[in-house]
């Protein structure tokens, strides 16, 4: 016998199928919302909740209008997907991960958690994990007992603790939010919500800026100021190398623009061609590769003491500008204006 969702739970885990013909009976549809105050208030209501994934926040808090609560969650997937931002993706995807989470791992309905499990495909109070499945969902953990080398292994099964289990299930969720996004976006649909679309862009913006301040060439890492002076030199950077060093320049907060100025260096520069891969990189491939990865690729070079503390290069310019920060503060130097 089908199984009885109530629509309070749908709220607490509004990928369900069920949601979706929730919203159906509802005659709830994606299409026209902004032809009436209702759907205009939802638009207005996603936006709230993209935010709260902009800034951070843990768990979006549960509204009084369960339609609503679910036809934001919705929404929001819907107009990150008209961005087609990794990093805002990423954001929100980490974001309703875990309040998903938050509801499975108190949830009192047996029968509601083994089918949240059953479609989310997570196993719960095991205490081990297959080895693959283990290494793909630790890899992005940094503490050093995450490493297998550190782990209990035995007949290809990981051994885990109840709150290990726990991070790496949440893990498990985000990373499967995230792998479904962006969706396919009809351009009539982009254009209808284009002003919701940039009232998030510019929060994304600010956000980015606040995080990474005033842009600082002095504290890039080793291996991007090295990218950088082999792009001005006209050296043919390879896919990987290029890709680094652009992900990283928009992670810190720099326009397409910016990236190409600093392209428009090198001996061959050709803006057609420039703009192409660096809006492709920025649209599809946003994150900065951690340092390990980088090392992979062939592009950690010029290591210095500061490198033995990171594991990204974002965390180690977060760091240098700190340092330089502190060390301009003592010596009376002001720091340096944003670049236009
Ligand atoms: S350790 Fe990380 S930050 Fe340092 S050079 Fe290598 S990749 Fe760059």
């Amino acid at each position: 016998m089908r199984l009885a969702v109530e629509p309070r739970d749908l709220t607490h885990y509004p990928f369900l199928k069920e949601s979706r013909e929730f919203l159906a009976a509802r005659g709830i549809k994606m299409y026209d919302l902004t032809a009436s105050a209702l759907g205009r208030r939802y638009l207005d209501a996603a936006v709230k909740r993209v935010q709260c994934a902009i800034d951070g926040k843990e768990i979006y808090p549960e509204s009084p209008d369960v339609v609503a609560d679910i036809v934001t969650y919705v929404l929001a997937r819907v107009l990150a997907s008209c961005i087609k931002d990794r990093n805002l993706i990423e954001r929100l995807a980490r974001m309703e991960a875990k309040r998903i989470y938050f509801y499975i791992h108190g949830e009192e309905n047996e029968k509601l958690k083994s089918h949240v499990c059953e479609t989310l495909g997570i196993t719960f109070g095991l205490g081990t994990m297959p080895v693959l499945r283990y290494v793909e969902l630790a890899s992005t953990a940094r503490e050093p007992k995450w490493r297998l080398i550190n782990r209990d292994v035995d007949a290809g099964q990981v051994q885990i603790s109840d709150d290990e289990q726990d991070t790496l299930l949440c893990e498990r969720i985000r990373k499967i939010l995230a792998s479904q996004l962006p969706l396919t976006i009809p351009p009539s649909m982009e254009h209808e919500f284009a002003p919701w679309c940039e009232t998030i862009t510019t929060a994304l913006q600010e956000r980015t800026l606040a995080e990474f301040g005033v842009i600082d060439e002095s504290a890039y890492p080793p291996c991007i100021q090295a990218l950088i002076a082999g792009a001005v030199a006209g050296v043919n950077l390879t896919h990987s190398g290029r890709f680094a060093m652009t992900a990283f320049l928009s992670n810190i907060g720099m326009t397409p623009a910016q990236v190409a100025g600093i392209l428009a260096r090198s001996p061959d520069f050709n803006p057609d061609m420039t703009m192409y891969q660096v809006d492709h990189i920025m649209l599809h491939e946003y994150t900065t590769p951690a340092c390990q990865t980088m090392l992979t690729y062939g592009i950690c070079v010029n290591r210095d003491s500061l490198c033995d503390k990171a594991s990204h290069p974002l965390g180690y310019y977060r760091s240098k500008k700190k340092q330089l920060e502190h060390r301009r503060l003592r010596v009376g130097v002001p720091a340096e204006k944003p670049k236009e």
